[in-house]
């Protein structure tokens, strides 16, 4: 192989730049003399367009898609009736789920009619938005072209397994991997992670030498916590493709990481924790475990047969690795079958992520997919995780944000039939949120108007894999676009108060802000203009809020009843400023509010449970309110937080421990306390206090 490079690399530089030698160094797998023979192509010829998109396809090739994209806009500048440069620039915006692929490959075919290959990448994009009828009709149009077109009958035997029908298409892929990677990438996509990963299977039985889907396989075994299998996958890719993609690298190195982590097995539960904070999430983490499955077992009648996997990581480029190439958000959290991996506390900005709302979700995900064997379509297992994020506890959850708002007003919700291609092909920046939200409010108001049953029903008619109209159908009794109406007809009553006043709410909270940083602030004037706001748009609890603004004018004219019922309502509004609600917490303690405050403090153990001060103050309320085992937890994970006083939460531990009744574990805690600061007064006393009266050991 490297003789022929280096004659081949000879003949280049006798015989001048060609597309042939270029093209010859790129099928030796040169790729470095290929770029120097393609670079030195386009310098001699600048004005060629049909170079630029040979040059082009071959970074597409090669995982450079924003390279390739910039020479087939380059082609297009210098032959805008280049069928070839569309079509790759098509190819590129498929492969970002961008929909404006679709009419770059419109633009390919109207150029060029016979360029089947621009029909099969609209059948692909067709087929990611679960539209499986346009799908068959653009694999037909690629086929009448070219009857062997290879991903055209791979585009129909997806649709044929998808359904769960035997395909008499798959004996026309014959040999051709590439025909079977097809295939694998849709069952991912679908999530039906182990037949993709069979598929990946048959494409590399076709073609050992297909890196891209050795690599492929090896992410989807690494997202099902198959990690040894991975590893050799991804290895074997790496070092046999070159310059690999990113995915195999970066899903080789957080392999690599695996040894930062801790994993501690339940009968029902795998929790794998980073080891520097392993000790302060445990407790909170394996108890929402629990406590999500007990509500779940009930709900959804079945139990799991395997423990679920929570995987959470303290680098956020860690987890943005397990959903690589998937579509859609993803942003937080991310399931594949019983494995569940997500961002940790400490990988976010304080205040703004509520770790146990996205272990909920997709503890949800686990069991809707589960049960419905991964047979469930995007909007209705999304939506019903969504609604499970404040069906139990109304607090949590994301709230109805301004960008919703502006698509409510602007009639950008899609129909029940069609909302899955929200999250796969977003046609503006903010679809995928939206159609979260939205998807979440049908399964709200399926729930509130049929039953929470019926969302069980749907789930067990999805399991027969029937289509999204069908059940709606079946199960509503009504057309999808009657549900449309009536649930937009809910949307609007529940809206329409911040959708009539968005402009006036927008420029109040900017006058509001204003008025709060003046040097002598108004606060009268505060309290009244806030409140109009909140009465307008209660759940905005974001940045410059008014809940607070009118809390801090309370707490200036003395009004602490005020400014705690302030403090009320931005944390039922699901509020997460730490700074805030330990303020509130005080004020509820100073009025005597002691359940209350602990309740206040509790909520924020599941947004920012690394936070010192926090389990210092909830540590003191429940000694105060005699609930010493909640106190023990409070104070031993202040200690595994390494917090600067050691002594002093040694010895709160301590006193936990007394009042638990474990005198040894008080002993021991009290001698911490006195190994940091060898004379503090209060633990030689608590030493006398706890000495003798143990059980010896
Ligand atoms: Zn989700």
């Amino acid at each position: 192989m490297r003789r022929t490079c280096v004659f081949l690399l000879a003949c280049f530089s006798l015989a001048g730049q060609t597309l042939q030698i270029a093209e010859g160094l790129r099928r030796t797998h040169d790729y470095v003399s290929a770029t120097s023979a393609f670079d030195k192509l386009l310098a001699a010829n600048p004005s060629n367009a049909q170079y630029r998109v040979r040059f082009g396809e071959f970074f597409l090739e090669r995982y450079h898609p924003e390279e390739a994209a910039k020479l087939f806009q380059e082609a297009i500048e210098l032959d805008p009736k280049n069928a070839g440069a569309h079509l790759g620039m098509a190819r590129v915006l498929a492969e970002n789920y961008n929909p404006k692929a679709n009419e770059a490959a419109d633009k390919a075919l109207e150029i060029n009619p016979k360029l089947y290959e621009a029909h099969e990448l609209k059948a692909q994009v067709a087929l990611e938005d679960d539209n499986h009828k346009k799908a068959v009709e653009e694999a037909d149009a690629a086929l009448a072209i070219e009857p062997t077109a290879l991903q055209a009958i791979a585009i129909h035997a997806t649709v044929d397994l998808l359904a769960d029908k035997e395909s008499p298409w798959l004996a026309k892929i014959g040999n051709r991997a590439k025909g079977f990677e097809t295939i694998a990438r849709f069952f991912v996509l679908n999530r039906r992670y182990e037949e993709g990963i069979a598929y990946f299977r048959k494409a590399i039985a076709a073609d050992p030498e297909l890196w891209t889907a050795h690599s492929q396989m090896g992410v989807n075994l690494m997202r099902l916590g198959r990690s040894g299998e991975a590893y050799k996958e991804l290895e074997l890719a790496y070092n046999s493709d070159h310059t690999s993609d990113a995915a195999t690298r970066n899903s080789l190195a957080l392999i690599d990481t695996f040894k930062d982590f801790d994993t501690f097995e339940k009968p029902t539960t795998t929790l794998v924790l980073n080891k520097k904070e392993a000790a302060a999430l445990r407790p909170y983490f394996e108890q929402e475990m629990l406590r999500a499955m007990a509500v779940y077992e009930k709900k959804y009648q079945f139990k799991l047969k395997r423990p679920v996997q929570v995987e959470v990581y303290p680098n956020h480029e860690d987890f943005a690795v397990r959903t690589m190439g998937l579509p859609g958000l993803g942003a937080l959290g991310v399931t594949f079958n019983d494995v569940i991996a997500m961002d940790s506390p400490s990988g976010r900005p304080p205040g703004q992520f509520h770790w146990a709302s996205t272990l909920w979700h997709e503890m949800s995900h686990v069991y809707i997919l589960t049960l419905t064997n991964y047979r469930v379509p995007r909007w209705f297992t999304e939506g019903v995780a969504v609604h499970e994020e404040t069906a139990t506890i109304p607090d949590w959850g994301d709230r109805i944000t301004p960008e919703i708002i502006t698509a409510i007003r602007d009639r950008k919700l899609l129909p029940v039939a069609d909302i899955d291609r929200g999250f796969v092909h977003p046609e503006y920046p903010t679809q995928v949120i939206v159609s979260y939200f939205e998807a979440g409010k049908m399964c709200d108001y399926i729930a509130s108007r049929w039953g929470e049953g019926k969302l069980l029903d749907m789930a067990h008619q999805f399991a027969k894999n029937r289509p999204t109209v069908d059940v709606i159908r079946d199960e509503l009794k009504m057309e999808p676009e009657a549900f449309d109406k009536d649930f937009l007809a809910q949307i609007d009553k529940e809206t329409h108060t911040i959708v009539e006043h968005f402009k006036e709410w927008t420029a109040g909270l900017g006058e509001l802000n204003k008025l709060a940083r003046e040097a002598e602030p108004k606060n009268d004037d505060i309290i009244a203009k806030g409140r109009a706001l909140e009465f307008f748009f209660p759940d905005y609890v974001e940045v410059g809020n008014p809940y607070l603004l009118v809390a801090k004018a309370c707490l200036a004219k003395q009004d602490k009843a005020c400014a705690m019922d302030e403090f009320g309502k931005y944390s039922s509004h699901s509020g997460r400023d730490a700074t805030a609600i330990k303020q509130y917490a005080k004020l509820l303690e100073e009025a005597g509010k002691l359940k209350e405050a602990e309740a206040a403090l509790e909520r924020m153990n599941f947004v920012g449970p690394l936070d010192v001060e926090l389990h210092e103050m909830l540590g003191a309320l429940y000694m105060k309110t005699k609930d010493a085992p909640a106190a023990v937890r409070e104070y031993e994970v202040l200690v595994a937080l390494h917090p600067i006083d050691a002594a002093g939460s040694h010895y709160n531990l301590a006193k936990a421990y007394q009042a638990a009744g474990q005198k040894d574990k008080a002993r021991e805690e009290v001698l911490n306390a006195l190994e940091a600061a060898p004379q503090f007064r209060p633990a030689l006393k608590l030493l006398l206090e706890v000495s003798g009266e143990g059980t010896p050991q």
